[in-house]
Protein backbone atom coordinates (compact mmCIF):
# COMPACT_ATOMS: atom_id res chain seq x y z
CA UNK A 1 0.00 0.00 0.00
CA UNK A 2 1.39 3.21 -0.60
CA UNK A 3 2.40 5.97 2.03
CA UNK A 4 -0.30 8.44 1.83
CA UNK A 5 -2.92 5.26 1.35
CA UNK A 6 -2.06 4.20 4.64
CA UNK A 7 -1.82 7.36 6.05
CA UNK A 8 -5.67 7.60 5.23
CA UNK A 9 -6.43 4.29 6.78
CA UNK A 10 -4.53 5.37 9.96
CA UNK A 11 -6.52 8.13 10.05
CA UNK A 12 -9.44 6.27 9.36
CA UNK A 13 -8.91 3.98 12.17
CA UNK A 14 -7.95 7.00 15.08
CA UNK A 15 -11.80 8.52 14.27
CA UNK A 16 -12.98 4.74 14.53
CA UNK A 17 -11.06 4.43 17.72
CA UNK A 18 -12.51 7.82 18.90
CA UNK A 19 -16.65 6.94 17.48
CA UNK A 20 -15.84 3.85 19.77
CA UNK A 21 -14.59 5.40 22.95
CA UNK A 22 -11.29 2.44 22.24
CA UNK A 23 -8.05 3.98 23.24
CA UNK A 24 -5.92 4.36 20.36
CA UNK A 25 -2.54 2.21 22.26
CA UNK A 26 0.55 2.62 20.06
CA UNK A 27 0.72 -0.98 19.70
CA UNK A 28 -2.48 -0.96 17.97
CA UNK A 29 -1.66 1.50 15.52
CA UNK A 30 2.07 0.24 15.32
CA UNK A 31 0.90 -3.02 14.64
CA UNK A 32 -2.44 -1.69 12.40
CA UNK A 33 0.60 0.04 10.10
CA UNK A 34 2.92 -2.73 9.97
CA UNK A 35 0.00 -5.12 8.28
CA UNK A 36 -0.87 -1.89 6.25
CA UNK A 37 2.49 -1.64 4.58
CA UNK A 38 3.13 -4.79 3.40
CA UNK A 39 1.11 -6.95 1.27
CA UNK A 40 2.46 -10.36 1.98
CA UNK A 41 -0.28 -11.41 4.28
CA UNK A 42 1.70 -11.96 7.38
CA UNK A 43 1.13 -14.33 10.22
CA UNK A 44 1.14 -13.16 13.52
CA UNK A 45 4.50 -13.99 14.45
CA UNK A 46 5.79 -12.70 11.74
CA UNK A 47 3.96 -9.07 12.75
CA UNK A 48 5.25 -9.76 15.76
CA UNK A 49 8.92 -9.67 14.62
CA UNK A 50 8.26 -6.58 12.14
CA UNK A 51 7.17 -4.09 15.15
CA UNK A 52 8.90 -5.88 18.27
CA UNK A 53 12.12 -3.46 18.03
CA UNK A 54 10.18 -0.29 17.70
CA UNK A 55 8.14 -1.34 20.46
CA UNK A 56 9.97 -2.64 23.71
CA UNK A 57 8.63 -4.96 25.99
CA UNK A 58 6.16 -6.11 23.88
CA UNK A 59 4.75 -9.75 24.20
CA UNK A 60 3.72 -12.29 21.61
CA UNK A 61 0.39 -12.36 23.46
CA UNK A 62 -0.49 -8.51 23.20
CA UNK A 63 0.13 -8.94 19.16
CA UNK A 64 -2.39 -11.70 19.28
CA UNK A 65 -4.92 -9.76 21.43
CA UNK A 66 -4.55 -6.53 19.30
CA UNK A 67 -4.83 -8.85 16.15
CA UNK A 68 -8.13 -10.00 16.90
CA UNK A 69 -8.91 -6.58 17.84
CA UNK A 70 -8.45 -5.09 14.98
CA UNK A 71 -10.70 -7.94 13.49
CA UNK A 72 -13.02 -7.29 15.26
CA UNK A 73 -12.99 -3.53 14.08
CA UNK A 74 -13.22 -4.63 10.25
CA UNK A 75 -9.83 -2.72 9.67
CA UNK A 76 -7.99 -6.06 8.91
CA UNK A 77 -8.61 -9.24 7.85
CA UNK A 78 -8.35 -12.87 9.09
CA UNK A 79 -7.74 -15.17 5.65
CA UNK A 80 -9.37 -18.01 5.65
CA UNK A 81 -6.55 -20.11 3.48
CA UNK A 82 -5.71 -23.46 3.66
CA UNK A 83 -2.29 -22.81 5.51
CA UNK A 84 -0.16 -23.86 8.95
CA UNK A 85 -0.92 -19.92 10.27
CA UNK A 86 -3.67 -17.55 10.20
CA UNK A 87 -2.44 -14.81 8.07
CA UNK A 88 -3.75 -11.31 8.20
CA UNK A 89 -4.96 -8.71 5.33
CA UNK A 90 -5.14 -4.84 5.44
CA UNK A 91 -6.67 -4.78 1.91
CA UNK A 92 -10.21 -5.02 3.06
CA UNK A 93 -12.24 -4.73 -0.38
CA UNK A 94 -13.16 -7.95 -1.82
CA UNK A 95 -10.04 -9.61 -3.54
CA UNK A 96 -8.74 -12.54 -3.95
CA UNK A 97 -5.39 -14.69 -3.50
CA UNK A 98 -3.24 -17.33 -5.44
CA UNK A 99 -1.70 -19.24 -2.38
CA UNK A 100 1.14 -21.41 -3.02
CA UNK A 101 1.48 -24.59 -2.05
CA UNK A 102 5.19 -25.05 -1.42
CA UNK A 103 6.32 -22.00 0.54
CA UNK A 104 2.70 -20.65 1.27
CA UNK A 105 2.97 -17.53 0.27
CA UNK A 106 -0.61 -15.43 -0.30
CA UNK A 107 -0.11 -13.09 -3.26
CA UNK A 108 -3.66 -10.83 -3.70
CA UNK A 109 -5.52 -11.45 -7.28
CA UNK A 110 -7.48 -8.39 -8.71
CA UNK A 111 -9.62 -10.18 -11.20
CA UNK A 112 -13.74 -8.33 -11.92
CA UNK A 113 -14.44 -11.67 -12.96
CA UNK A 114 -14.08 -13.54 -9.96
CA UNK A 115 -15.76 -10.39 -8.13
CA UNK A 116 -18.62 -10.84 -10.29
CA UNK A 117 -18.88 -14.75 -9.87
CA UNK A 118 -22.68 -15.72 -9.85
CA UNK A 119 -22.95 -18.06 -7.05
CA UNK A 120 -25.27 -20.76 -6.88
CA UNK A 121 -28.69 -20.10 -4.48
CA UNK A 122 -27.44 -21.32 -1.29
CA UNK A 123 -30.21 -19.32 0.23
CA UNK A 124 -32.47 -22.35 0.25
CA UNK A 125 -30.02 -23.68 2.85
CA UNK A 126 -30.63 -20.93 5.38
CA UNK A 127 -27.37 -19.77 4.89
CA UNK A 128 -26.95 -16.18 4.42
CA UNK A 129 -23.91 -15.10 2.29
CA UNK A 130 -21.77 -11.55 4.01
CA UNK A 131 -19.11 -12.02 1.61
CA UNK A 132 -16.29 -14.55 -0.79
CA UNK A 133 -12.83 -14.86 -1.72
CA UNK A 134 -11.59 -17.10 -4.08
CA UNK A 135 -8.21 -18.67 -3.46
CA UNK A 136 -5.95 -20.59 -5.95
CA UNK A 137 -3.58 -23.45 -4.63
CA UNK A 138 -0.69 -23.40 -6.92
CA UNK A 139 3.30 -23.09 -7.22
CA UNK A 140 4.34 -19.53 -7.20
CA UNK A 141 6.95 -18.09 -9.37
CA UNK A 142 9.89 -18.19 -7.70
CA UNK A 143 9.35 -22.21 -6.42
CA UNK A 144 8.60 -23.36 -10.23
CA UNK A 145 12.37 -21.56 -10.47
CA UNK A 146 13.21 -23.91 -7.85
CA UNK A 147 11.97 -26.66 -8.74
CA UNK A 148 12.96 -26.47 -12.50
CA UNK A 149 16.43 -26.40 -11.18
CA UNK A 150 16.31 -28.35 -8.79
CA UNK A 151 15.68 -30.96 -11.91
CA UNK A 152 18.66 -29.27 -14.08
CA UNK A 153 20.79 -30.63 -11.09
ZN1 LIG B 1 6.12 -20.66 -3.45
ZN1 LIG C 1 -5.00 -10.08 0.20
Amino acid sequence: MDKKHVEDRLRQFETLCRERGLPLTIQRREILKTILQRDDHPAAEEVYEAVKDRLPGLSRTTVYRVLEALVDLGVVRRLHHPGPNARFDAKISRHHHLVCRLCHRVIDLESPALDNLKLPSIGSQGFKVEDYSVHIVGICGECAKKEGLGIRD
